[in-house]
């Protein structure tokens, strides 16, 4: 029986190797920022592997490289050394401009302090990345309703963040990072800020938007928040420390 699970297991794993359709490819970054005359090394050589549709969980000590890793991955900031590929387009050599381009295209990114603009609504908030990609008013409203509509929001639209509770505010902001439809959901310490019922509200939806179609990789310090990815990718100290896949929806890993 036990041995018969583990050819099962085995089995499953080979064939999710076989179908799935690598997004992110990582090959050696190194990342390194100068500081007057010193040169800090933060990313010492890290290579992976993100298939479409996984949900990973960056984990590691505080310092150990994780935004400097996110912010990579999202087309924010580039590597010192080393090849990024995002859904096969060589974004390590890409300038600036380039780079833009393919963040609207690919990336959705959510952050700890929900970085919205306080003087706008919810809805134009939300909105606000369609106005970069050119989209007339009534279609850039009526799209970002649809996308308020999947965190359950339509009913706060025109709030302003101030009126929002924090919870509210992470939603209007996963929703703002939805809104191009992108392929990838990063998302750095996205409960940072809430307290744990709040968080696993919030936890409920990157899982929809994962059950979706999209690839999830999202920063915690919680191991009961890491727990609804599928793959733990621990770092430490600017290498990654240890990198586990589920084989089984609810497993736990440690
Ligand atoms: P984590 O998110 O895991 O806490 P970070 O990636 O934010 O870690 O930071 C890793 C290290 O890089 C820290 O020592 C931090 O001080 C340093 N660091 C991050 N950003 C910069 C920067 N822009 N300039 C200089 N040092 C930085
Ligand atoms: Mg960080």
């Amino acid at each position: 029986m036990v041995n018969g699970q583990k050819a099962n297991d085995k089995c499953k794993s080979y064939i999710r190797k076989k179908m799935m359709q690598e997004i992110i490819h990582v090959e050696n970054i190194r990342k390194s920022y100068i500081m007057g005359r010193q040169v800090l090394p933060v990313l010492k050589g890290i290579s992976l592997d993100i298939f479409k549709n996984e949900y990973v969980a960056l984990m590691g000590p505080s310092g150990s490289g994780k935004s400097t890793l996110m912010n990579i991955l999202g087309c924010l900031d580039t590597p010192t050394e080393g090849k990024y590929i995002l859904n096969g387009n060589d974004v390590s050599k890409m300038e600036d401009n380039q780079l833009a381009e393919i963040r609207n295209k690919e990336i959705g990114f959510v952050f700890q302090q929900f970085n919205l603009l306080p003087r706008l609504s919810a809805l134009e908030n939300v909105a606000l990345p369609l106005v970069y990609a050119g989209m007339p008013k009534k279609q850039r409203n009526e799209r970002a309703m649809e996308v308020l509509e999947k965190v359950s929001l339509t009913d706060r639209s025109h709030h302003k963040p101030n009126e929002l509770s924090g919870g509210q505010s992470q939603r209007v902001a996963i929703a703002r990072a939805l809104v191009n439809n992108p392929s990838i959901i990063l998302a750095d310490e996205p409960t940072g800020n809430l307290d744990s019922k709040t968080s696993f509200e919030i936890m409920e939806i990157f899982d929809k938007i994962h059950d979706g179609g999209n690839t999830v990789i999202l920063v915690t310090h919680e191991e009961d928040i890491a727990n609804y990815a599928r793959r733990i990718i621990r770092l430490r100290d600017g290498i990654v420390e240890s990198d586990k896949r589920k084989e089984r929806v609810g497993e736990r890993i440690t």
